[in-house]
Formats: C-alpha cells, structure tokens, sequence
C-alpha cells in the first residue's frame, strides 16, 4: 500500500496529547530532550543490529543527530541516521502507546493542571511532547535495510488523527519537522537551541551537530556541521569530571522520566569482571510498579555498545524501582536474555549491584533523613519484599525498613530499627511489635497497655504485607521480634519478681472465674487465661503462637482460601 491513508490515535493518545499541551507549558523545552533521546535510542539499536547484519550500515556508520531550523518557515527538524520505522512500525509507535497500565493511569487524572502534570511526569512524556511547540508534525523515516522506496512520511496535527503515505527516502533513519506555533517562533534560533542542547543532552554519546552560523561573512555553500553537546556517553567519564546536573539529566534520558533521581551510585569494577555501572534511586513510584510485566531492569551495554533494555537479571525484584545502566566487559555482544538468566557472571554482578543498591539507599537514608521519607513513602511496600526473596541481606534490609511505633504518635512511618533499638530500656533484650489493618485501629489497642505502663516502645505494622514480612525478619542486631498479640505474652526481664508473685496470686484468686467464661464460651476459644498484660481493659483476643496472624487470615479468605 502506498497511497496516503488516515487514521485515528488511540484513546490514551489522544488523551495524553491534550493532558501534555495543556500541563506542561511552564516546561516547554523538554520537548526536545525527548526527540533527542528518541533519536540516540534509534542508533543504539541500529549499532546493535549491524553487529550481526552489518549491512545495515549501509556505508554509512557515522551515527550523528542533526538538528536545524528556518527561521523563515517557522520549523525545526531533528535528523538521525538511525534504525528508522517502517510504515507499520510509524503507525504502530506514534499512534498507540504500549505501555500496560495506560488506561488504569489516565483514568487517575483529575483534570488539575498541577496534579496532573506530576502525574505525566510518571508516564514519562516521549515523542508526543513535539506537540507542546508545534501544531503541526511531520516525520519521514525509512527502516534500516529496507529499500529507499520504502520510506514512510507520517503527519499529525496532534489532534485526533494522523496521515501517513510511502515516500522514497534514500537516506537511512528519522527526519522530524516541527511546525512551530506561531507564539513559539523563539525556538528557532541557533543559540537558544545550542543552549537547550547543551543542558539537556551533553551526555548523550553520539555528536549532535548543527549548521556553523556565519555571521556577516558569506557564507559557504556546502553546510558545515559541528558538534555540539560533549558526545562521550557519561558512565565512560571519571566521576570527579561530572556534575550533578549531568548525572540527573542523564538519568532522565536512560530511565525515561521527567523528575530528578533522589541519588545515585557510579562505579567502576575492575578485577576477574570488569564492568561500570550506574544506578539510580527515581523520585517516584511510576504509575505502574505493581504491574506484574511493568519495565523494570537496567540497560545493558556490552563494551559501550547498547545491548538491550530491562535486563531484569542484574537485580533482585524488590529492587526493581532501580534504574539505570551497566556496561559489562566480559559479556559477549551477542548475549540474550536467555543467556542472561544465569551463570557465574551474572550471578556475581547481581550480588555486587544488589550491594551497591542497598549501600546507596543506607547512604541516603543517613546523610538525608527527609529524602529517605521521600523514598519510603514511594517504594517502602517493595523493599518489604526484600527479606523473603534475598534471605543473605536480610539484616542490611531490615536497617532500610521504617515503621510508625508508640514513641510518637504521628503515625508516621519513621522508626528505623536502629531507632529502636537504640532506645531499649534497660531489661529489655526483644523488639515488640503490633500488627493491624491502620494506625487509628491499632494505636490505642489493649495489646499496648502493658508496654505504655514500662515504657517500652512497640512498633505499630500497618502495611498489608507486613505481617508477612514479620515472618523472614526473625531477628536484628540479635533481637528477636516478638508479636505482642500473641501466645502468653513473656516480658523477660522486663518483669520484676514482684510483678510474677502479684500475677500468680491474681491467677490463683480467679481459677473459678476462668473456669466459668470457659464453660460459656465452649469451643469458640481454644483457651481462657488471667493475662497480665493489660492495665485498663477488661478483656483481650489473644493468637495463638503458632496460628496465622489476622492479616494473613484475611488476605487467604480474600483469595477464596
Ligand atoms: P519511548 O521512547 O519511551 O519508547 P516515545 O513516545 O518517546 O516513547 O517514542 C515512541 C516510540 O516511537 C519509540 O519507542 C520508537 O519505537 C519510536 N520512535 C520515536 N522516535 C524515533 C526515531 N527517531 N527513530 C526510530 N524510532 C523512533
Ligand atoms: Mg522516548
């Protein structure tokens, strides 16, 4: 088919063009960090390919971006001599989004401009952002290996539709011209462009050039192209050379986001493996990290050359908001993700990232208290996952986990163990906690009575899983955890012998009473006991030791168990 047909965007396009246009105009320029990524991507994965069919090449392995303008037309135009799109593949990727989870994400949009403008932040903007400067956008393209015949000239007014037609396109690659609004012209000017370049995509690690501009003087004929941004991809630098900004925009790029990274962590490993890698801890959770087949894992390079996104492998998966990219010396060029499941390579790697992760994430959590809330309240749920799936760092694990407890009462989740810990009484070798559905149910629970009156603090789980978790984390810094719901509850040395003589005579004085609520209740209770560890209430709902806790017991019962 060459003739010009028009199709509709899909819903979520459509969607998320207008959430884009009408959100991000403070933001403007990033429309152009995003073309730029596109374009790197489209020549790692060009570079990749030729490494089995260098004929794809097609005599032509200098990889560049080009960027140009007329000021007199009003447009801008983004070239590169990457792996280009077939027809099917323009209406593919530019009139449908692939992403899962889309629809779920959309509909959480409340129509507030500034809520929703974090929101897409998460989504992460891509090509469409083209239409916050332009009205109209044209992309011509032809697929590597594909004869010039074959090229495909898409064009969208980033309404509800596009057009798209086969055109001939001799040159390999992606040509993108942006009809700028009319309130948009500045965009077409050298040195706002060259500045907007150097901010944003300095680490990018192929040439973007522009036209030299002549001022005065006569111009040649011939155009002469220069590069612009730095043009060594950034893990390849020594640390000391990088700025924070680099590290951060560089982060935006590999992880596809639009917010700044909380940390990150660079490192050169040289020995029997040799390997940089380069990972960072993202702002926030994206809309889909509970998504069984969301994106997660790192870009992998073999020797500077790109190999593949999402290697899964490298990380455990309650680390799996990690981002970031890891360019290996000893892998072959023609790895796959079979191959990447194991062997003593990528175990050792995994082992040494998960490491570095967890290093990163006690390094900020020391030196800044408030970001780690931050973090927390974004990703705590899935570090909660560690202790069951990563038994060997446990306890380094454990460290990173922060609970609400009855030293405050905020309810806030900011009690690390080390916290608690920290402020044992004297008598007291065990590490009490709570479990329950929310803080308001549990923080005035019978269960805290005996703890309030000795002034022992209890941490207060609230979370789903945590009863879960409860059952890997059995001890820290040689405290064992103790479930103050259950079983008899035994205060160790916490209890005088006074305190034993009184709760003996109590017992003694009430065998009758016992024995009557016993008979009353018969077998709906396995047993009736004096408890002494309540000071105000009459009664308490003991679990026995050994029986599930009452959040597992509801999320069995939910699954129909
Ligand atoms: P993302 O980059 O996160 O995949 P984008 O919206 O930026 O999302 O781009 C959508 C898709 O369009 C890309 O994944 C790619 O397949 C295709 N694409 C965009 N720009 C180019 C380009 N310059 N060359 C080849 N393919 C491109
Ligand atoms: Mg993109």
């Amino acid at each position: 088919q060459t003739q010009k047909e028009t199709l509709g965007f899909q819903t979520e396009v459509k969607q998320l063009l207008q959430l884009m246009i009408h959100s991000l105009y403070s933001n403007k320029e990033i429309f152009l960090r995003e073309l730029i990524s596109n374009a790197a991507d489209a020549s790692d994965k060009l570079r990749f390919e030729a490494l089995t069919q260098p004929a794809l090449l097609e005599n032509d392995g200098d990889l560049r971006i080009r960027v140009s303008f007329d000021a007199t037309a009003n447009t801008l135009t983004i070239d590169d001599n990457g792996i280009g799109m077939s027809r099917d593949e323009a209406i593919a990727h530019l009139g449908t989004i692939a992403k899962s989870g889309t629809g779920d994400f959309l509909r959480q949009l409340s129509g507030d401009q500034k809520k929703d403008s974090q929101l897409i932040g998460q989504f992460g903007v891509g090509f469409y952002s083209a239409f916050i400067v332009a009205d109209q956008v044209d992309v011509y393209s032809r697929r590597a290996g594909l004869p010039a015949s074959e090229g495909v000239h898409w064009s969208s007014r980033g309404e509800g539709e596009f057009d798209v037609e086969s055109i001939d396109k001799p040159e390999r690659g992606t040509r993108i011209v942006l009809h700028l609004k009319d309130d948009q012209r500045d965009f077409a000017d050298g040195w706002r462009l060259r500045g907007i370049i150097k901010k944003y995509s300095d680490h990018i690690g192929l040439p973007i050039q522009m036209a030299k501009e002549h001022h005065g003087e006569d111009a040649p004929a011939e155009v002469e192209w220069e590069t612009v941004n730095r043009a060594s991809a950034l893990w390849t630098r020594p640390r000391t050379e990088i700025t924070d900004a680099e590290y951060q925009e560089f982060y935006k790029h590999a992880a596809h986001d639009h917010q700044d990274p909380l940390a990150w962590s660079h490192n050169k490993v040289e020995g029997k493996l040799e390997y940089t890698s380069l990972l960072y801890v993202p702002g926030h959770a994206p809309f889909d990290l509970y998504h069984r087949d969301a994106p997660k894992g790192l870009k992998l390079y073999v020797q500077r050359v790109f190999v593949m996104d999402q290697a899964e492998q490298f990380l455990p998966l309650y680390l799996r908001f990690i981002k970031g990219v890891v360019d290996s010396n000893d892998l072959s060029l023609n790895v796959s993700r079979e191959i990447l499941q194991s062997g003593p390579v990528i175990d050792s790697m995994k082992s040494a990232l998960t490491k570095r992760s967890l290093d990163m994430l006690e390094k900020l959590a020391k030196d800044k208290p408030e970001v780690y809330a931050g973090f927390w309240k974004q990703f705590g749920q899935v570090l909660k996952e560690g202790p069951a799936e990563d038994y060997g760092n446990r306890e380094k694990i454990a460290g990173l986990l922060r609970f609400a407890s009855t030293h405050d009462d905020s309810g806030e989740p900011s009690v690390s163990l080390a916290d608690y810990v920290g402020r044992m009484i004297e008598g007291q070798d065990k590490i009490y906690f709570l479990t329950g559905d929310s803080y308001t149910q549990v923080k005035d629970s019978p269960h805290l009575e005996v703890f309030r009156k000795k002034g022992v603090e209890v941490l207060l789980l609230t979370d789903r899983i945590d009863e879960w978790l409860m059952g890997y984390l059995t001890e820290f810094d040689g405290k064992s955890f103790v479930d103050v719901a259950r079983g008899d509850l035994d205060l160790g040395a916490l209890e005088t012998a006074e305190d034993k003589q009184a709760q003996e005579a109590v017992a003694k004085d009430k065998q009758a009473l016992v024995d009557r609520i016993k008979a009353a209740l018969g077998d709906d209770v396995a047993d009736v006991r004096v408890s002494h560890r309540l000071t105000d209430s009459p009664a308490i709902l003991a679990i026995g030791e050994q029986d599930l806790g009452l959040q597992m017991r509801q999320i069995l019962e939910a699954s129909g168990q």
